[in-house]
């Protein structure tokens, strides 16, 4: 379903991504993982148009989008959801909720199906929907920024950093979330995260990167197992 084939992506002069190839297929979440700066923010921002690659080639659903604009490639069914969540501060809960529907045409029972998914999900959302996002709490901040991102029907989605900076009984909601998600939607799901164990726990399949390198590939479970990356990812 998208294919990216061995990308370069430079900010000015300094290259962060060398010649990175990834495939996601129909209904998988794959995870990426890695330390910090490896890479994993300017993978999906480039798939998400934010970043242009300076050669290669990302295909998604058979059409090339490497030079398309971020706000068509969201036209196009893919959504991204950013590191730091980036909720309107000074929206309420439903509004931000809508906000993440306005490039779509949908009718009034569309939306509100769609709003009401989100408060089954989170019924925390449902609770405080007129409290402005800006007061939330970081964790429901989070809820609110994965419920926007699927308000507009993404074919594929991708979550970025979803646990970062939440205590760890929040972190295992949130992933619980997205399983559901994935479950409910049957879209492939591609998600970065630090937390290397949850995401590689919930995830078919795990992509490893290194400085700007895609160093590693395979099937989550047996990755899980695997020494080198209880070493370096895992905690030993
Ligand atoms: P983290 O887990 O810390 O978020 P990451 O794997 O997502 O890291 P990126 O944010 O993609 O890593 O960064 C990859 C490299 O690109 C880093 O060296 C970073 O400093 C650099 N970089 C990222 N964004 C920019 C930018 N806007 N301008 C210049 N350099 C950048």
């Amino acid at each position: 379903m998208l294919k990216i084939n061995k990308i370069d992506v430079f900010y000015g002069k300094v290259q962060a991504l060398f010649d990175v190839s990834m495939e996601i297929n129909d209904k998988e979440i794959v995870s990426i993982i890695g330390a910090n700066g490896a890479g994993k923010s300017t993978l999906m921002k480039a798939i998400a148009g934010l970043n242009k690659a300076s050669s290669g080639s990302i295909e998604f659903m058979g059409e090339e989008i490497s030079n398309i604009r971020a706000h068509k490639i969201v036209h196009k069914g893919i959504v991204y959801v950013p590191e730091g969540r980036e909720v309107f501060p000074e929206m309420s809960v439903l509004e931000n909720l809508e906000m993440g529907a306005f490039n779509r045409k949908f009718s009034k029972t569309e939306l509100n199906n769609n709003i009401e998914e989100s408060y089954a999900l989170f019924p925390r959302l449902k609770e405080r929907s007129k409290q402005l996002a800006g007061t939330l709490s970081g964790g429901e901040q989070q809820m609110l920024a994965i419920c926007r991102g699927m308000m507009s029907d993404p074919k594929l989605i991708m979550f970025d950093e979803p646990s970062l900076g939440l205590a760890p009984v929040t972190v295992s909601e949130m992933f619980d979330a997205i399983v559901k998600i994935h479950e409910n939607r049957k879209i492939p799901v591609i998600i970065v995260e630090q937390n290397a164990f949850m995401a590689m726990s919930i995830s078919d399949r795990t992509y490893v990167m290194e400085v700007g390198h895609m160093v590693q590939c395979g099937n989550s479970q047996e990755l899980l197992n695997s020494p080198t990356i209880k070493k370096a990812y895992l905690g030993g």
